[in-house]
């Protein structure tokens, strides 16, 4: 059991946290949301009043914050884990960000004596939730194997992908079909309505079939009910976006699917939808089509 220090409680990183308090690891949790302390310490954590109060003693931080200012602030600043952290602990962020920015802090970890590894998840609210997040790791192999039992406290499927920015790319990847998917599945439902069609026990005969995905899982019977509280927010899919096409751009590779997708969702945000769920795409189809709330 690990002396843990997690920056960031908020919809992943609360339930994170306080699955690895509930493993018996010594978690002393850091956020902005103070709110989100009640829950930490109900199951065994506990509060720090700062970031360098969190993570003085640790052998283990974690970091779960919404981009990489937010990462590079905790991690440089003043206040921060390379300024505070004892040498010798290692720095899992789970956070989405950009893979240089991965692989910068990597570098500078090295440099103040903190081993780092990428460790972005995928899984949304719900796999957070349960604990069975998956989980792509970039980073050295041996620091990989020492974090082993924290990703079997918060995940269900964790493979080490690569060097430092690996697992970034790879989370990229995965935002990518899911942004695709979920556009798609937003179509789906418009021209099933639109033809008269029962679109819930359409998604559900899809769901069974070859078309069938965790987001049909676990999302199809929400999104036909019209429910969109985060869960994901539109804002934080068009921050991977964002990630995607200017990883796309560095690797000279055209992804023409990934370029709409970023648009819809840009969109999305425009609409005023930003803070709603990424599921909320459905409501930028339905505007589309003159179909929206009036
Ligand atoms: P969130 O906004 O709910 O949580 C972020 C938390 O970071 C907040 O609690 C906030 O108080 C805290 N925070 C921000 N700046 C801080 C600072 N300087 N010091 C301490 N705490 C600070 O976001 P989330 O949905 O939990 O997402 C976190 C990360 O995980 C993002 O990078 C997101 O892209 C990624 N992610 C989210 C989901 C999801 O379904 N929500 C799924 C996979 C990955």
């Amino acid at each position: 059991m690990s002396r843990i220090a997690f920056i960031g409680l908020g919809i992943m990183g609360s339930p994170m946290a306080s699955h690895l308090a509930k493993a018996g690891h010594e978690v002393l949790g850091h956020t902005l949301n103070s709110n989100a302390y009640a829950r930490l310490e109900a199951d065994g954590g506990k509060s720090a009043a700062s970031v360098e109060a969190a993570v003085k003693d640790a052998e283990i931080v974690i970091t779960m914050l919404p981009n990489h200012p937010q990462v590079e602030e905790v991690a440089f600043g003043e206040d921060g884990i390379f300024a505070h952290a004892p040498k010798g602990a290692l720095l899992i962020d789970f956070s989405t960000i950009r893979p240089e920015s991965s692989v910068a802090i990597a570098e500078a970890g090295a440099k103040a004596g903190i081993r780092v590894l990428d460790a972005p998840v995928s899984g949304g609210q719900g796999g957070a939730e349960e604990g069975v997040l998956s989980i792509m790791v970039g980073g050295d192999e041996t620091d990989f194997t020492a974090a082993t039992p924290i990703f079997e406290a918060v995940g269900k499927i964790f493979i080490h992908v690569g060097p430092h920015g690996a697992g970034q790319v790879v989370k990229a990847a995965n935002q990518l079909v899911v942004g695709g998917t979920y556009a798609l599945v937003a179509e789906a439902i418009v021209l099933m309505e639109a033809l008269g069609v029962d679109a819930g026990k359409g998604l559900d005969v899809l769901a069974g079939g070859l078309a069938g995905s965790t987001i049909l899982e676990r999302k199809r019977k929400s999104m036909v009910a019209r429910e969109f509280a985060p869960g994901f927010r539109i804002d934080l899919h068009h921050k991977d976006m964002g990630i995607i096409t200017d990883a796309a751009r560095q690797a000279d590779v055209a992804l023409p699917t990934a370029a709409l997708t970023a648009s819809l969702i840009a969109a999305g945000r425009a609409q005023g939808y930003g803070s709603l769920d990424h599921s909320a795409l459905l409501k930028v189809i339905e505007n589309l089509n003159g179909r929206g709330e009036q």
